[in-house]
């Protein structure tokens, strides 16, 4: 692949020189030897062939790119960590800004603070908070970029206590489509500082991050699985369970395979302020099934529980995702998931759903683009290699889904989305979206970033 421009003319060898002498990172092109592990996203299902990746080194690379590929009308992607569901953070024959080498982080233990630059991955910045044992929420897996989740919502294992990572976002400096370095906070850019809080990367590219953190210690957590014949009393019980749970309680459903080879319905959950109650609350737990197949359970650091999770997914396996929310765990819906689960024609795949709601509600919908903060936000992902099984791994997906609908409510996580992205973006964000489009409309009317989640201008 080589690079080139929104018209399909290849870019000449000296233009491309010209952005190679004038940023402090690297060009990486199609004959370098590091370009097929730097233009790897997680999702193979949507893997591309960019004309080049561009490994930034500050804001002022981030700048030069931006102005570059306007120039040169060259389609521009983003990538972070890699992990959109979608895979739109990659473009073919365009350029990739890799933000991976911006890794700073400055935590203010005093201030309860931290500023972040998004090439950090989650695990990162749970490392280097809980040496001053801080934390803020992201997402549940250590392997995860900081700036995806950062922008479309941050629903990780705290945000039930201390609210997602967008409610969190105290100012962040933003790159914009003509090139122009601003800061967006409250007092800044108060209407850009709003749309980035769930907005993802449609109004420019962040540099730098500021988030406010908590004290956060050792969390009770864990995974326990029962028989999955037991799937609809186990999910009708987590469902009772969780009516009365107390903010700092967090619990997810999923089906696995457990370790005797059984499939079952699982439950994860963590809590963030372990105290006399907390045994008494997992006794419980494990009593929601008449038979116990997994129990992992205990008393963990954060950046344990943060890792729980991690090997459930294999970069650059194939993945198809389907999101929504379920309102309650319903018998019939819990029943569809577990039978299609039992015959996935995939190697594995991850169906289950994360408990919103606590501190999430706090925040009224329209606060920030994020609105559908109640429920269960659940996701059927199924994951293959083998490019021959895509039909029929897709097929399946879109079965499941069709049979779940009538359980559903409208809404769906942004940074959820897969090939269903432009169909539902406006349901991501429900009443929000009209707003969304009018600032997209002032800050990118031409919509120079549109390989994410994308809101059109002014519609
Ligand atoms: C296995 C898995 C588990 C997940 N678990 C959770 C979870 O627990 N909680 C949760 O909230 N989400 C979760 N997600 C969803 C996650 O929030 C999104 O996939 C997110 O976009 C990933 O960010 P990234 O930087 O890794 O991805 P990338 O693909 O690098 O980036 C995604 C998009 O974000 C935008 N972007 C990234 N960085 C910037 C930047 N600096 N400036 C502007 N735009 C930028 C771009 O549009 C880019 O296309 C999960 C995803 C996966 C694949």
């Amino acid at each position: 692949m080589v690079l080139v421009n929104t018209a399909g003319t290849t870019v000449k060898d000296a233009t491309l020189e010209q952005l190679r002498g004038a940023i402090r990172g690297e060009v990486i092109e199609p004959n370098d030897p590091t370009y097929d592990e730097r233009k790897l996203i997680w999702n193979g299902y949507f893997q591309k062939s960019p004309g080049a990746v561009v490994r930034v080194d500050g804001a002022s690379d981030v700048i030069k790119v931006v102005k570059f590929a306007r120039e040169n009308e060259i389609e521009l992607a983003i990538k972070g960590g890699g992990h959109c569901f979608a895979g739109s953070g990659t473009t073919e024959g365009g350029l990739l800004l890799d933000t991976s080498n911006l890794r700073g982080i400055h935590v203010d233990p005093h201030r309860r603070r931290m500023v972040v630059q998004p090439g950090l991955l989650q695990g990162d910045v749970d490392a280097e908070t809980q040496s001053f044992g801080l934390a803020v929420t992201g997402s549940q897996e250590s392997y995860i970029g900081i700036g995806g989740v950062a922008l479309g919502g941050g629903l990780g294992w705290l945000a039930r206590y201390r609210g997602l990572l967008v409610d969190n976002l105290i100012s962040a400096d933003v790159v914009l489509a003509d090139g122009s370095l601003v800061r967006a906070s409250p007092e800044d850019d108060a209407d850009l500082f709003w749309a980035i809080r769930g907005g993802g990367g449609n109004y420019g590219i962040v540099t730098r991050f500021e988030f406010k953190l908590y004290p956060q210690g050792e969390c009770a957590a864990g995974i326990l699985g029962f028989p999955i014949d037991q799937t609809v009393q186990v999910t009708s019980r987590i469902d009772e369970f969780n009516k009365t749970a107390p903010n700092a309680l967090t619990t997810s459903f999923a089906f696995l395979v457990a370790p005797n080879g059984e499939h079952a319905v699982g439950m994860g959950f963590m809590h963030a302020a372990p105290d006399d109650s907390t045994e008494g609350l997992i006794e419980e737990m494990r009593g929601l099934g008449s038979r116990l197949v997994l129990d992992h359970c205990g008393v963990m650091p954060y950046v344990a529980v943060q890792r729980l999770l991690d090997e459930n997914t294999v970069a650059g396996h194939r993945y198809y995702p389907r999101s929504f929310l379920l309102p309650e765990l319903h018998p019939e819906a819990m029943q569809i998931l577990a039978d299609g689960f039992v015959n996935t024609p995939s190697q594995r795949s991850l169906v289950g759903g994360a408990q919103m709601g606590g501190a999430m509600l706090d925040v009224s919908p329209e606060a920030t683009p994020f609105p559908h903060r109640d429920g269960y936000l659940t996701s059927i992902l199924p994951s293959w290699t083998d490019p021959a099984k895509d039909e029929e791994s897709v097929e399946w997906t879109e079965r499941v889904y069709t049979e779940l609908l009538p359980y559903t409510v409208e809404g769906v996580y942004a940074n959820h989305l897969g090939t269903d992205a432009d169909e539902r973006v406006r349901e991501a964000y429900g009443k929000n979206y009209k707003r969304l489009a009018e600032l997209k409309q002032v800050y990118d009317p031409d919509n120079f970033f549109h390989r994410n989640v994308n809101i059109k201008p002014g519609s």
